[in-house]
């Protein structure tokens, strides 16, 4: 069975392709047949396909123009050339795109027809930046292979598990009734690394409490109690919680109400502001990547020791909020660009946690972590660092919408 992923981002466009055998072993990420991403702000004049199959890369540049001219290049590369590895691509059996929100009327992941893509545009303006790349991955699709099923893999699903009492905001009533609520994100993501948490401990999700921290450029934690997430840091859109690479996260709307009073600003300004020169970026003014920001501070800079004292203090405020609703912790997932590569920030994040009797092993958590507990053995609190792999995670939630599965 060939399933077919894309994972369309704001500026960027990953897709994979995975071959499922009846036996194959699922319990472990499969390393895809091909491989490519797109990313659409290399150049002012052009974007830029990598692709990765039978050992062999090629690179092109995609007109900017029409993205989903670019998407049909992209699919070329599986029958073509050095990269190919079907003779049609009549041989994929499913594709699985990944969707942002899925707004309230998703939980889970549906076959794409016309209603749910309906629903995915009227959606736009909850994902503005997302949801038209999701709708041009669709259409490609569609074109090119029009008799085979497209799956929505919504990242706000997992969440939708979250009580009234952490998803909906103390604002008046009506803008819940209008849909003002906690919806969260990195949905795919938190769900895939608490499985793969469990799987690792040989215990039932459902026995552990859990805290999963999604660290990369965008930034969030989840507490999932029973294997549901009972609340998370994002809201009603990736910009609440933590602080991350270039949003502000949560932040007191009075600065916002100040800024437009005292300072005139508008719509355009803030969302500027908060979505792109905030964060680690704002504080440090060197860098949102926390590599460049562990650098200056190994050189004395106390701007981006400031930065990575923020980001961690709330990684450690937002982590231990969520504790008494869980009724104590099992299990601290690290996963994501930071949360991967980052002994660091890991170690600094534990150490506030001493007190639970969560004890971080250091040479553990300095070598090889991946996928493993690398907490002291006599810890309260397992803790494990996660390889998030959200396209392996939409495969195997296409997986069971394939006519040749049912
Ligand atoms: P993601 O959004 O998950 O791809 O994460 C990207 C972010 O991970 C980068 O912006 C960096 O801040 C961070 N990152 C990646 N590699 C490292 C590393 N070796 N050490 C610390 N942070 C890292």
């Amino acid at each position: 069975m060939k399933i077919l992923v894309l994972n369309a981002g704001s500026s960027s466009q990953k897709s994979c392709l995975y071959e499922i055998q009846p036996h194959t072993d699922l319990s472990t990420p499969l390393e895809p047949l091909w491989e490519a991403s797109i990313d659409w702000t290399v150049s002012d004049e052009y974007g830029l396909l990598k692709v990765f199959a039978n050992g062999q890369k090629r690179k092109i540049d995609l007109p900017l123009d029409n993205k989903r001219d670019g998407i049909l290049i992209m699919l070329e590369t599986i029958t073509h050339g050095h990269t190919k590895v079907l003779s049609s691509l009549d041989d994929i059996d499913i594709i699985g795109h990944r969707i942002v929100h899925g707004g309230r009327s998703y939980s889970r992941s549906c076959i794409i027809t016309p209603e749910v893509e309906q629903t995915i545009k009227d959606l736009i303006p909850l994902a503005p930046n997302h949801h038209p790349a999701h709708l041009e991955g669709i259409k490609a699709i569609a074109l090119t292979l029009p008799q085979t099923p497209q799956v929505a893999v919504f990242d706000t699903a997992f969440h939708s598990s979250i009580p009234p009492k952490a998803k909906i905001y103390p604002l008046p009533y009506q803008w819940y009734e209008r849909g003002i609520q906690r919806y969260g994100f990195h949905g795919i993501s938190h769900g895939y690394v608490s499985q793969r948490a469990a799987q690792i401990l040989g215990k039932p999700m459902e026995d552990l409490k859990i805290i999963s921290c999604h660290l990369g450029n965008g930034s969030s934690v989840t507490a999932i109690k029973n294997g549901h997430s009972i609340d998370t840091s994002m809201g009603f859109t990736p910009l609440e919680g933590l602080m991350m690479g270039t949003r502000c996260g949560s932040i007191d709307p009075a600065i916002l109400l100040h800024l437009m009073d005292e300072y005139g600003y508008d719509y355009g300004q803030l969302n500027q502001l908060l979505n792109k020169e905030s964060g680690l970026l704002g504080v440090s003014q060197i860098s949102a990547d926390v590599r460049s920001i562990i650098s200056a501070i190994a050189n004395g800079n106390h701007q981006a020791q400031l930065a990575l004292d923020i980001f961690t203090h709330r990684v450690t405020s937002v982590i231990g909020s969520m504790i008494p609703g869980l009724g104590g912790l099992d299990v601290l997932i690290f996963t994501a660009g930071i949360g991967e590569n980052s002994p660091l920030i890991r170690e600094q994040v534990c150490s506030q946690f001493s007190f639970l009797n969560l004890k971080l092993d250091r040479e553990k958590n300095q070598g090889k972590c991946l996928d493993r507990n690398i907490a002291n053995p006599d810890s309260s609190v397992a803790i494990i660092t996660i390889k998030t792999q959200e396209d392996w995670a939409i495969a195997l939630q296409t997986l069971p919408f394939c006519p040749k599965e049912s």
